[in-house]
């Protein structure tokens, strides 16, 4: 099967697509130009504003920065209204309605699952491994490999469980389905981890996708900003179907922001801090009688296995905000606890530790 490219996976409609070529795809118009082409209004809503012009498709600095930081080509890279479209582009390209399946492994993130329906692409389950000190850790190969499915769509570190999963284990996955199926790791916590990316292992493994956001460690979830990060020829598959003007001129300007070295190193210590705030509430967590069980996390959330299984339920009662996953194969009595600021994670201990 090593004759058969990522893109020959792609549905027949979209390669013979011939896309639509808005006013902007061919570039900004010079400065000085005469802009007649797009039928915006000749004024913006204030001086100075630029809101009546319609934005870069992909703003070429924030490509730049974003190819740099992730330590891929800029031609490896799209943006997109976060890594949820990511994920929805890549089902649209990928799979063929009522033909097609993805597979997912769960406990996982459930955007996967809702955009494969959407398209009308069929879901493999296929669970994560149990093991002795993990609700799920490790990916069932063996399963993956044999589910038929299009995309295999895998989170490090996973959401809801906090944990990585293995780079080994997911090259030889990549391995086993290449000409078969591409393997999509959504890398949306990564920051938090001490493990890097698998971006840097693209080179040599065509039939990969990572997808990143800006929506966690750079705190930007409002801008909604997101890449694609794949071989060219599989990016360019993307850029095809994406909206024409995904970007918005106030998202481009907060995260040009973001990416500029003050911003950057705002991130860094950001990360820092939530980092060892997550130590803190793991060991403080481990130590309450309602906490049954807490897992090691790479990620800025914690998994909490609770005796009371009404206990997100009396968060809530107190003003703290849980996530329930009981109902994620077996999460029973689990619940997802985003690490806050110094102050709320003091709160959240505070309840859990007498109730209020
Ligand atoms: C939060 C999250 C995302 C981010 O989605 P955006 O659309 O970029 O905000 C992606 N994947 C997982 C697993 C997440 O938990």
């Amino acid at each position: 099967m090593d004759g058969i490219a990522p893109i020959d996976l792609a549905r027949p409609e979209i390669l013979a697509l011939e896309p639509y070529a808005s006013a902007r795809a061919g570039g900004l118009p010079a400065a000085g130009s005469v802009v007649l082409n797009a039928n915006e209004l000749p004024w913006g809503p204030s001086p100075g504003s630029e809101l009546n012009r319609y934005p870069a498709p992909q703003p070429a600095a924030i490509r730049r920065h974003l190819a740099r930081f992730y330590g891929v080509g800029e031609n490896a890279l799209l943006l997109t209204r976060g890594s949820d479209e990511g994920i929805d582009l890549l089902i649209r390209v990928f799979c063929t309605a009522y033909r097609d399946r993805i597979a997912v492994c769960p406990p996982c993130f459930g955007m996967y699952e809702v955009a494969a329906r959407v398209q009308g692409a069929g879901v493999e389950r296929i669970p994560l491994v149990q093991s002795s000190d993990r609700p799920a850790a490790g990916i069932d190969q063996a399963a993956l490999a044999a589910s038929g499915a299009r995309l295999v769509f895998l989170c490090s570190p996973n959401n809801p469980t906090g944990a990585l999963v293995g780079r080994d284990e997911i090259l030889a996955l990549a391995g086993a389905l290449a000409g078969r199926a591409l393997v999509v790791v959504d890398e949306a916590y990564i920051e938090f981890a001490s493990a890097p990316s698998l971006a840097a292992d693209l080179a040599s493994v065509p039939n990969l996708v990572i997808l990143r956001t800006m929506s966690k460690a750079w705190g930007l979830a409002g801008a909604r900003l997101g890449a694609l990060i794949a071989r060219p020829e599989v990016v360019a598959l993307a850029a095809k179907i994406i909206a024409p003007y995904p970007i918005s001129h106030p998202a481009a300007d907060a995260v040009l922001a973001a990416l500029a070295p003050a911003g950057m190193q705002k991130m860094r210590r950001r990360v820092a801090l939530i980092r060892r705030e997550r130590e803190r509430l793991y060991r403080a967590l481990g130590a309450l009688p309602v906490i049954d069980a807490v897992y090691p996390s790479s990620a800025n959330f914690l998994l909490v296995r609770s005796r009371d299984p009404s206990l997100a339920a009396m968060a809530r009662r107190a003003g703290i905000l849980l996530r329930e996953q009981s109902t994620q194969p077996g999460l029973t009595g689990c619940v997802r606890i985003t690490v806050g600021a110094p102050r709320e994670n003091d709160r959240l201990l505070a309840f859990l530790e007498n109730g209020r």
